[in-house]
């Protein structure tokens, strides 16, 4: 997710660049909106960011700010009509939304729009973010105050750009569950916020700081204003980003993820140590842990499994078939490196259990005498309610398999994970305030039955 107000600039162009940068986060379909001083333009469709836009598609959309989204769903499903940003209308004027996170609890809203006598055309929760901002303004009178009157009314993990045909605004929900960060573009060419950092050096802008949980920006021809939209609750922010999820060279509430990784990879190797040969990362989110615990343990690191960068995350392919197919064309070992010898393979998580056994059988397959595995975060035991697809609890291999039933079915010949406290110390934040849901089914916003 990515805005940018910079008028008289490519400001369409600009978010295609901090989309791309920011692809890992969701692969499905692509966005951008624009607003040119009259109304807000937009461009969607199923796809990469680089199948989506052309140069044709981009010179279409002129205007002083823009917002984009690439998406990967979690609640309302994927599909054209899922794809973001989302248009409505507040009386006759367009808005234009993107949202990161997952709403909890969206159907008492529901009723909600249906009493205001207001329909709804899909099932994200995304849209009724969009609508219920569309009546409190009407309410409120000002768009921010719509805003405001939304975050009291709405639950969960939302970081949100919004777009009108002026002003470029940008919230985060009062845990800070996901990041969002705000940028400067040199020489006051205007403001960037995008949901990780590496989206802002992806056009040259300079960080600045983190969108505050629960703050609401706006940036228009007024200048940059900033409010507390709502109180700041108990500070929740995701550590499965700095697990998996964000790119290793985005930095996330003043910590770089990549130095996180090693740091992981440095306390596994005290807490689960293992005699080998070498220590192997599974390619991307692996590797910086791996090299800590190479680094740790005194043992030699070695590149023994290749990634084809041009297949996409296994974890986010919306179904089960596609996930499989992906895991196989993703990864392919080194036989020459690594047959004869006994492997330390360090991995970023183990949700469902299925790469874990296919990346084992592999290493076997190439002639790998011994496979430990050691995972950098705790065992996934709870699903995720707040934007990260890991299903649901029937579908965790740790909820549903003691330890040695987990190490014989994925077939490796140890297995052990990271502490929580282990996780929480290896993340160096400007604050402590974690979500560790999925890890101890302690859920900072209550999730309904
Ligand atoms: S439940 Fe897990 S994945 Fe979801 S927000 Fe919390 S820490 Fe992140």
């Amino acid at each position: 997710m990515f805005g940018v107000y910079a008028p008289g600039q490519d400001v369409a162009r600009m978010t295609a660049f901090g989309l791309q940068a920011l692809q890992h986060r969701g692969q499905e379909s692509a966005g951008i909106a624009v607003g040119n001083g009259k109304t807000v333009l937009i461009h969607k469709d199923l796809g990469l960011v680089d199948q989506v836009f052309t140069e044709e598609t981009l010179s279409h959309l002129d205007g002083d700010l823009a917002i984009g989204h690439t998406r990967y769903s979690t609640a309302g499903g994927g599909g054209w009509t899922a794809a973001q940003p989302h248009i409505s209308a507040i009386d006759d004027e367009l808005i234009a939304l993107a949202h990161n996170g997952t709403l909890v609890d969206t159907l008492p809203q529901r009723a909600w729009l249906a009493n205001e006598g207001v329909q709804l055309y899909g099932y994200t929760d995304s849209e009724v973010a969009a609508r219920t901002i569309g009546v409190d303004t009407r309410r409120a009178g000002h768009i921010r105050a719509g805003i405001r009157l939304m975050m009291q009314q709405l639950h969960g993990a939302y970081a949100i750009v919004l777009a009108t045909p002026t002003a470029l605004y940008a919230f985060r929900d009062p845990n800070g569950i996901r990041p969002l960060s705000l940028g400067k573009l040199p020489d006051g060419g205007g403001w960037v916020v995008a949901s990780e950092s590496c989206g802002l050096d992806a056009i040259g802008a300079v960080f600045v700081r983190d969108v505050e949980p629960g703050e609401i920006v706006k940036v228009s021809a007024s200048g940059f204003e900033s409010e507390q939209g709502i109180e700041p609750a108990r500070r929740a922010s995701c550590i499965f980003e700095y697990v998996y999820f964000a790119r290793p060279d985005s930095v996330l509430d003043g910590d770089v993820v990549y130095h996180a990784r090693r740091r992981m990879g440095r306390i596994l190797a005290r807490e689960a140590p293992v005699d080998a040969d070498y220590v192997l990362g599974v390619p991307d989110s692996g590797v910086p842990p791996a090299l800590g615990y190479a680094a740790e343990s005194g043992l030699e690191y070695c590149d023994g499994i290749v990634k084809n960068r041009y297949i996409g995350r296994t974890f986010i392919q919306p179904t089960q078939e596609m996930r499989q197919m992906g895991i196989r064309m993703k990864l392919n070992p080194l036989p020459s490196v690594i047959a004869g010898k006994r492997l330390a393979v360090i991995d970023d998580s183990i949700v469902r259990g299925n790469t874990s056994k296919q990346l084992v059988a592999m290493l076997r397959q190439a002639g790998a005498r011994e496979v430990h595995l050691r995972i950098v975060s705790p065992e996934v035991m709870w699903p995720c309610f707040y934007g990260i697809d890991t299903d649901t609890r029937d579908q965790l291999i740790s909820a549903n398999m003691t330890h040695d039933e987990a190490c014989a079915y994925i077939g490796c010949d140890s297995l052990a994970f990271i502490s929580l406290e282990g996780l929480k110390s290896a993340v160096h934040s400007v604050h402590d305030g974690y979500c560790d849901a999925c890890f101890s089914g302690d859920y900072p916003v209550p999730v309904p039955e």
